[in-house]
């Protein structure tokens, strides 16, 4: 279909792409016009003609004046801030979460609300984040929306295609949104947390200036994701990163996929939890949440509780085995650890380290490995720059603004 619509090959006009180079360019900060046709290799004349256009879209402003040697000063433009909004979305299975941030990448409003997402079911959570989204945003019209989801995920088609702990199969997740937003569907992008935890490292975390970098998220299933040179590689089906089902020990545990010693069955939190704390133990209470089971796990450990230090040190050990293969493969310059792994990092850091110099490759020190500074934050910042990222690659999406009538 899209072969009979050239539209559809090629969405974005010479000029539109010129216009994206330059915003692209304003955000490092205000430049002037011969800055500006200096970096993107535009002439002058055309640059001005698109700092124009980008005036009109709102996109940009005038940044006062700036001191050019002995010559005139140069008139320097920035990045309209508060022109436009991208909305990033995220399910998690115990909490729903909302962020609004502007053009600058700026977060302007958060709202979190604890669930247990499984039970509510597909329609009634979709009904519950649309009205979190709804409090972030205010009157905000987002000019893109990313959706957080833990699962495999086809992005191109926007629907999550199983998430084991949810229980979701096939779920369109954009449309639903899209209906419920009243925003169009093409607005809105769904993606694997693991895959935006990535992003969110690569822009906002230690991954800024790496060109590979590897996002291992621990939760109650294990995933991973993977960037390079700026995008997330996806593989054929979309599924590429998913690490939680490496086998990493051949004779343990059956894992929930019919296969035994998945790296889930040894990494995925109530699997390290089982080992940590007897049945009834409140590690186990699922009121507590994610976070209060992490937190105190880790009071635990630093206490020097026994069964605590053998589950974190077992959990070390897996994920050396499991982030040694992926090394093994992939090569990257970084191993990002994420999600509840992040918490424990001062345990799991060198298991992993000592298991990737121990390889005849000798990947350490050449591969970093660093927990995650962002923490269970890190697919939310992911999800917020892509979200923003769709009017960097067409500013078109913001009309010209019209000019008001005198009151
Ligand atoms: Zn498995």
């Amino acid at each position: 279909m899209a072969a009979t619509d050239p539209g559809q090959l090629d969405p974005v006009s010479p000029r539109t792409a010129n216009l994206a180079a330059l915003l692209r360019a304003l955000r490092a900060g205000p430049l002037s016009r011969t800055q500006l046709a200096a970096r993107s290799g535009i002439t002058k004349a055309a640059v001005s003609s698109l700092v124009t256009e980008l005036c009109e879209r709102g996109l940009v402003r005038s940044a006062g004046l700036q001191a050019s040697g002995n010559g005139r000063p140069s008139q320097l433009v920035e990045l309209n801030g508060a022109s436009a909004y991208g909305l990033a979305l995220s399910v998690e299975a115990d909490r729903f979460a909302a962020v609004v941030t502007n053009l600058d990448g700026r977060v302007i409003a958060e709202r979190a609300e604890s669930a247990d997402v499984a039970a509510l079911g597909l329609h009634r959570s979709m009904d519950e984040l649309a009205f979190l989204a709804g409090q972030a945003l205010r009157d905000e019209q987002p000019v893109g929306v990313t959706v957080s989801v833990p699962g495999l995920v086809d992005s191109a088609a926007a629907v999550l295609r199983f998430a084991p702990t949810l229980r979701w199969r096939d779920a369109e997740i954009a449309d639903l949104l899209a209906a419920r937003l009243g925003l169009p569907v093409d607005a809105i992008a769904v993606d694997n947390e693991a895959n935006l935890g990535a992003v969110g490292e690569a822009v906002a975390g230690v991954g800024r200036g790496v060109r590979e970098l590897f996002y291992l998220s621990g939760g109650m299933s294990v995933g991973g994701g993977l960037v390079s040179g700026g995008a997330i590689l996806r593989g054929a089906r979309g599924f590429a990163g998913e690490v939680g089902h490496i086998t990493v020990d051949p004779s343990g545990e059956q894992c929930q996929c019919g296969r035994v010693g998945c790296l889930e069955t040894k990494a995925g939190l109530n699997a390290v939890l089982r080992v940590a704390a007897s049945p009834g133990d409140p590690l186990h209470d699922p009121a507590l949440g994610v976070d209060g089971r992490v937190g105190l796990l880790k009071h635990r450990v630093r206490r020097g509780d026994q069964r605590a230090v053998a589950a974190v040190s077992e959990l070390g050990v897996a994920l050396g085995i499991a982030v040694s293969t992926v090394v093994d493969v992939l090569d990257p310059d970084v191993v990002v650890l994420g999600g509840y792994f992040a918490e424990l990092g001062e345990w799991l850091v060198e298991p992993v380290r000592r298991e990737l110099s121990a390889r005849p490759l000798g990947h350490e020190p050449a591969c970093r490995v660093e927990p995650s500074p962002l923490g269970t934050t890190a697919p939310l910042r992911g999800a917020a720059h892509l979200a923003i990222e769709r009017l960097f690659a067409d500013p078109t999406l913001v009309p010209v603004l019209t000019e008001e009538a005198p009151a």
